[in-house]
């Protein structure tokens, strides 16, 4: 790599409402580097946060239910000196709070592990619907979250969603958040959040901080037609990945990219794609090879949805874009990925709300109003056969929760 992309410092936006400079590209510490054995690979994790950090990197994503990552994170940062100079997010799990007292018991262990007296960004984790957010008013998150504020030990609050735009956007307004995170990418802006709920944030005043930009990776590595709409563009050295930072980074709504980088060449291209794409710096022209992408993409998905949503609301909460995306994602990546995509677009988190395929009565409304012509319960039917089976979401919350309990005491990886 030449000397000049070497030395590529990240582009800084400002919190729209504080001000503050926040690097436009953010470290996702969910995919930090594995050894062989599966674990963290700490060694290659330190050199990789201390790059990042040397570089400008200056916002730093992890979670309550990351496996071993607050702890690696915390010990990094504390032993190469780095706290002062990073803003920490990290999450709390909804399923975890059932007592009033877990918020308590749970943010104490997060504050041990990530080695700090203060979460510069706190997130509720993977909030799907207004009614799991008034569970937790009942148990009193809010005057929680007020002493915590007061106190100095979180700096701002906000929420981390992956479910469907209506309620995305009633989520928005039931509580005075002060950032918001959303899954959003070139590949469906209607998914999810989608370009509305962005626009939303924005109108608000809010930084929007963008998970899944590369899709778990599969937009930095397409199939050959679909990588060979960009080589054959505007601009044909800029690989698959950069078009996906870039066209996020063209968009002035966005604040922070968050990108799960596990290797130092994924760290340098993401440094230099995120360099100087400002808003707006995309031309028409450019949008063409996005068009051609999708449309690429598509005719490789088993279900050709777009995500418009306007077969929704189900009358029985099935989130029938979101399972589609799960499902097409589940052929066209991994069905690792695809599964971890259905778990938290359908409700891991969220018990009381579960919005996946099995809810689906076959009543055939939606079908009526979807432009792309697809026969949606019969596909949600093949869904639900490659994703969803008996005991599956009980299975995986009894699962995290076993983990979280076995975990909680636990040593820092570095
Ligand atoms: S067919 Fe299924 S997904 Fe469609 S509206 Fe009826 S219950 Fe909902
Ligand atoms: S209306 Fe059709 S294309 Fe649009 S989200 Fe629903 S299933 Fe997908």
């Amino acid at each position: 790599m030449a000397e000049d992309q070497m030395a590529a410092m990240v582009q800084t936006r400002a919190d729209p409402q504080t001000g503050q400079p926040l690097s436009a590209l953010g470290f996702g510490c969910m995919r930090f580097p594995r050894t062989l054995s599966g674990g963290i690979d700490a060694a290659k994790t330190e050199r990789l946060v201390v790059e990042a950090v040397r570089r400008g990197v200056n916002y730093f994503d992890t979670a309550y239910v990351y496996g071993d990552s607050e702890e690696t994170l915390g010990g990094i940062l504390e032993k190469n000196n780095l706290r002062g100079k990073v803003n920490i997010a990290t999450k709390l799990p909804v399923f975890g709070c059932r007592k009033p007292e877990d918020f308590e018991r749970i943010f104490s262990e997060q504050l041990a592990r990530l080695r700090t007296d203060h979460i510069d960004y706190y997130l509720i984790h993977n909030l799907g619907a207004v009614g799991t957010w008034e569970r937790l008013r009942g148990l009193g998150v809010e005057r929680w979250i007020a002493d915590k504020k007061a106190s100095g030990q979180i700096g701002r609050i906000g929420f981390s969603f992956h479910g469907s735009k209506a309620n995305f956007l009633e989520l928005l307004e039931i509580y005075p958040w002060e950032f918001v995170q959303i899954q959003y990418n070139y590949l469906n802006p209607m998914d999810q959040a989608g370009v509305e709920g962005l626009r939303a944030i924005a109108a608000k005043g809010l930084a929007a901080i963008i998970m899944e930009p590369l899709l778990g990776g599969k937009l930095a590595n397409p199939n050959k037609k679909t990588a060979a709409a960009f080589t054959e563009s505007t601009h044909p050295g800029w690989p698959p990945a950069e078009w996906a930072l870039r066209w996020l980074l063209n968009q002035p709504e966005v604040t922070v990219i968050l990108s799960g980088m596990n290797a130092m060449d994924q760290l340098h291209g993401n440094l230099q794609a995120s360099r100087e794409a400002a808003p707006g710096h995309l031309s028409e022209t450019d949008s063409t090879a996005f068009s051609k992408a999708r449309k690429c993409f598509a005719e490789a998905s088993r279900v050709g949805c777009t995500g418009c949503g306007y077969c929704m609301p189900c009358p029985k909460g099935v989130n029938i874009p979101g399972c589609f995306t799960a499902y097409n994602i589940s052929y066209g990546a991994s069905y690792a990925d695809g599964m971890k995509n259905y778990l938290m677009t359908v409700g891991v988190s969220d018990p009381d709300h579960y919005a996946g395929v099995r809810n689906c009565v076959n009543c055939g409304v939606c079908a009526k109003k979807c432009p792309q012509s697809i026969a949606i319960p019969r596909e949600l039917r093949r869904a639900r056969w490659r994703l969803d089976f008996p005991f599956l979401m009980p299975a995986v919350r009894l699962a995290v929760g076993l983990m979280g309990r076995r975990r909680r005491g636990g040593k820092a990886a570095v």
